[in-house]
């Protein structure tokens, strides 16, 4: 994928200079002319490496890196300062306020190019080690570090934005029979594949996540109580039409269903991530405890 580079600078010259140093990298450069323009198009389009000059009319540089660095949206963007000055404090200055490197003007062509290039392998490298950390190892799914994440941002932004969002809890049923029978690494099997349907069934703003063990949790963002449950059917039913075999023995495998949206809070300050993992905790106990292999809705409270 192209990475995005910001350049936030006072001086049209140095974009256009820029624009033309960098033209033979692969990567998709924007500009700012000031300082808090720079920060503003930075939150706004989470950039791969932000080139920042140090002397503007607004605001100085550093202030702008220290401003990025306070922020969790855009401290892990790495910044290189492009600097007229020579001295060494400017230059400790600039690496004790944030920043990753400094690119001396005037330019040298083939110093700014290995510099970017140096700084972005190191962004995606970043990107891969912070995604790893939050993938499930057995499934692919999110992990549970994830899901707490995502509820915590969902669960605001849906308070916030008044839409409605919903949460699927789901546990595979009689799994400890599953494993006793068939043993562990075919119960693994069927956790990756039970992994397979969710991944499958979600849309691309759906977060499906492995809450832990055989139970998991599917995010459904701008989801009502209605799309959910038809989710959580579809879900379903391909469950309980895998067809796993250990050695010759077709083995069924069901699984069971607990479904919420924010719409069944009654009382908006009680909405949490909390309110809705327990809600939809209860509801998957009701379908545990009314035959299993089945979805029910959590109560409006
Ligand atoms: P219920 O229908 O009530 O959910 O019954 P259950 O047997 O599925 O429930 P229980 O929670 O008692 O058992 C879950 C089992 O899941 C126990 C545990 O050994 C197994 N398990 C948890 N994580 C893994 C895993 O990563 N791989 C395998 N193979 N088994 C796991
Ligand atoms: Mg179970
Ligand atoms: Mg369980």
């Amino acid at each position: 994928m192209t990475q995005k580079v910001l350049a936030i600078d006072d001086s049209p010259e140095i974009h256009q200079l820029l624009k033309v140093r960098l033209k033979n990298l692969d990567v998709e450069l924007s500009h700012a002319h000031c300082g808090l323009d720079g920060f503003d198009q930075a939150l706004g389009t989470n950039p791969d490496l932000i080139l920042l000059d140090v002397m503007m009319p607004d605001t100085s540089g550093f202030d702008v890196c220290r401003k990025l660095k306070a922020t969790s949206e855009t401290r892990n963007i790495p910044v290189i300062f492009l600097t007229g000055a020579s001295d060494v404090d400017q230059k400790v200055l600039g690496f004790d306020v944030g920043a990753v490197d400094y690119i001396q003007k005037p330019f040298d062509s083939a110093e700014l190019n290995a510099r970017v290039r140096a700084a972005l392998r190191t962004k995606r490298f970043q990107d891969m080690l912070a995604q790893r950390a939050m993938i499930d190892g057995l499934t692919g799914l999110w992990n549970r570090a994830h899901f707490d994440q995502r509820m915590h941002e969902e669960v605001a932004a849906a308070a916030r934005y008044s839409r409605p969002m919903s949460l699927i809890m789901m546990d595979v049923d009689k799994f400890k029979n599953l494993n006793d029978s068939h043993g562990h690494p075919f119960g693994d099997e069927v956790l990756q594949a039970v992994g397979d349907v969710l991944q499958q069934t979600a849309r691309t703003t759906d977060w499906p996540c492995r809450y832990g063990g055989e139970e998991f949790g599917l995010i459904l963002r701008e989801t009502d109580l209605d799309g959910a449950v038809v989710m959580a059917e579809r879900v379903r039913a391909s469950i309980e039409g895998l067809l796993l075999r250990n050695k010759s023995q077709m083995v069924p495998v069901t699984a069971s269903f607990g479904v919420v949206a924010t719409t069944l809070c009654m009382n908006p300050c009680d909405l949490s991530p909390q309110w809705i993992i327990e809600s939809a905790d209860r509801a998957l106990y009701a379908a545990k405890e009314s035959g299993r292999n089945r979805v029910c809705i959590a109560a409006r409270q």
